[in-house]
């Protein structure tokens, strides 16, 4: 029988040893997640946040979505030869994945393999969202995030302010630009928030950052709160937000370091009641908020 190699709890470790799929239980999935890995050469990103888990590492070997689709099939195929759920197939790996020239054929590969042997598994790409800012982008994941069994994307957006923007991911794209982008694609699509909570040199997010990202979640939950969708779909806007916190080593340590749970506790808590106070058009339940230390 086919054997699964899976990593412990989000170890993502695998990937820089050149692999294309990577299984491993995945604690915000909550159950096995097949990763795709679209730089399997070299970390490619927009992004440079001083809390990323990708230790530098050179490879030869480029994508190739042949091997993708022949190594997908067999991880997808093992799993269930041994009778376990795969919760989702997850676009991540060493960078941004809509920065790869095959990121769309990959996108479809993957979807057919899913429907195929795994139809009740989700299809989820982790972003930055800076991708958002090229129009080919936007439209092709605008459409892929449409339908009862769309692409789930998980957004990342760890600040409110330019300023911890600018510490938090190092980045030439412009924060303006970025989250006008991100609020006009939470206008006409489904999305997952993502946020890292972590120190910076020691500090916490100032007040006023985190009044400011919690003013700005409240304002993207608005834009697509009045949205209506046909059986089976999502509506556009926030379904749901991530809270997560430094857990894993990074080539930078300790630049980022942890905050304790309580914090990350409190700020979900914030964020809950300002999400309830406002005067949001109240058109499906209220968007869950999960919290990962
Ligand atoms: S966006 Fe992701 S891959 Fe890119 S630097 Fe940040 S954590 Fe690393």
């Amino acid at each position: 029988m086919e054997k699964l190699n899976i990593g412990p709890i989000e170890n993502h470790r695998q990937r820089e040893e050149g692999v294309l799929i990577y299984p491993v239980y995945s604690r915000r999935s909550q159950g096995l997640s097949i990763g795709i890995n679209l730089f399997p050469d070299h970390k490619r990103c927009s992004f440079d946040c001083p809390y990323c888990e990708v230790f530098p590492f050179r490879q030869d070997t480029p994508f190739s979505l042949e091997l993708m689709e022949k190594q997908l099939h067999a991880e997808l195929s093992a799993a269930q030869n041994r009778g376990m759920r795969v919760k989702d197939i997850c676009f991540s790996g060493n960078g941004e994945p809509s920065l790869a020239p095959d990121f769309f054929a990959a996108l479809d590969s993957a979807a057919r393999i899913r429907d195929e042997l795994v139809p009740d598994a989700a299809l989820v790409l982790i972003t930055n969202g800076t991708g958002l800012l090229k129009d080919q982008i936007f439209q092709g994941l605008r459409r892929a995030a449409s339908g009862p069994k769309a692409l789930h994307i998980w957004l990342k957006l760890d600040a409110g302010t330019a300023v911890w923007y600018r510490l938090m991911a190092r980045s030439a794209v412009p924060f303006e630009g970025l989250i006008r982008a991100i609020k006009e694609f939470v206008a006409c699509a489904p999305i997952t928030i993502q946020t890292m909570l972590c120190a910076i040199q020691g500090k916490p997010p100032p007040q006023a950052e985190a009044a400011a990202w919690e003013g700005l979640v409240v304002e993207l939950a608005g834009i697509g709160a009045g949205a209506r969708c046909r059986t089976g779909e999502r509506a556009p806007g926030i379904q749901d937000v991530q809270l997560y916190g430094k857990a894993r080593p990074a080539p930078e340590d300790p630049l980022a370091t942890a905050l304790a749970p309580v914090y990350l506790a409190e700020r979900a808590a914030s964020l809950k009641a300002a999400l309830e106070g406002s005067p949001l058009p109240r058109t499906r339940d209220a968007i869950p908020i999960r919290v990962f230390p």
